[in-house]
């Protein structure tokens, strides 16, 4: 089964209470691609990158099994480039820089190649970028799961609405829910988000785990318990990728498998956070990822007899 990534593949800098770094490979899309690489084998990839970007970084791409094709590089134009600061508890961050550069007049174009795509990653980028990829599709994937954030919630909330009615699963984290639905309850700001076209729901709360909604049901997964957290950047994309990847694989979009989904993505969201950028995500062996994943079934298995 393919998989199509679309979001960004970005420079970052990014500041936390341990440690600072230079710009340093981020985006989304990347993000994405390295964890779902995990649990897929094939995937493809449409962004863009200025003649900025080194080639090793798409190198190192290509050997997670992405395929760069989609992968646009314009000449004497610069990479999209972010830089945050985490605040002390490391559950909020201040965006300091969002230089959009390639971004700007970004018009994707999916290869021929890519178009018999069952899974399609919206990763985090312009909604009607993200519009434009599934108007280019002849045939509509399986599924298309979408991850924004509140930028494009502050800039381009129309566009956002009418992208959100053409997808299945929104993947956003707990404040964007309530800025989205202008409820403080999750559960009714599930609801209202629910009735604006997709059919599911993910809300992402940092260290204290994701829930996943649809119309009827709701299911909760914690976030591990981490002796370290050093840097939060690229969890949600992390999480997303291991969600995608995994449902790619197995090709079931039950809500019961979307279940096993979410502890796959919220596994590989684990690792990410253990060290600064990609860095953890680019060299994990299958036993890491297996015993993480059993890590997670023995946090929350117990018995209880009801009498
Ligand atoms: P996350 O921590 O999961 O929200 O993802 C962080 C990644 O998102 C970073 O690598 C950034 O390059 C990327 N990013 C930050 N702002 C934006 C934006 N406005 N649009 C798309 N990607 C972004």
């Amino acid at each position: 089964m393919s998989l199509l990534v679309v979001g960004t593949v970005a420079f970052d800098a990014i500041e936390t209470p341990f440690g600072k770094t230079d710009k340093i490979l981020g985006g989304a899309a990347t993000y994405i691609s390295l964890a779902a690489s995990y649990f897929t084998k094939k995937m493809n990839l449409v962004s863009v990158v200025g003649e900025d970007f080194p080639q090793e970084h798409i190198n190192m791409l290509q050997k997670h099994h992405v395929d760069t094709t989609g992968l646009q590089v314009l000449k004497d134009q610069k990479t999209f480039f972010w830089s945050g600061k985490y605040h002390n508890d490391m559950n909020s961050r201040d965006t300091i820089t969002t230089e959009l550069n390639v971004l700007e007049n970004f018009n994707p174009v999916v290869p021929e190649a890519y178009q018999d795509c069952d899974f399609l990653m919206l990763g985090n980028l312009s909604p009607a970028v993200q519009k434009a990829v599934i108007k280019q599709l002849k045939k509509r994937p399986k599924l298309i799961v979408l991850d924004t954030m509140n930028f494009w919630m502050d800039i381009a909330m129309a566009e956002l609405l009418e992208t959100l009615k053409q997808v299945d699963v929104l993947t956003i984290n707990d404040a964007e829910a309530r800025q989205l639905s202008g409820e403080y309850s999750l559960v009714k700001a599930a609801q209202k988000i629910l009735a604006m076209g997709p059919k599911y729901l993910i809300i992402k709360k940092g260290e204290h785990g994701a829930l996943l909604f649809n119309k009827e049901q709701v299911f909760f997964a914690p976030a591990l318990p981490l002796e370290d957290v050093f840097d939060p950047t690229g969890a949600g994309d992390s999480f997303a990728g291991g969600f995608i990847g995994y449902l790619a694989e197995t090709e079931d979009i039950s809500f019961e498998n979307m279940k096993r989904a979410i502890i796959f993505g919220s596994a590989t969201a684990s690792f990410c956070v253990e060290k600064f950028g990609t860095e953890n995500l680019i060299g994990l062996t299958q036993e890491q990822v297996d015993s993480r994943v059993q890590e997670f079934v023995d946090l929350v298995q117990f018995d209880i007899a009801l009498v």
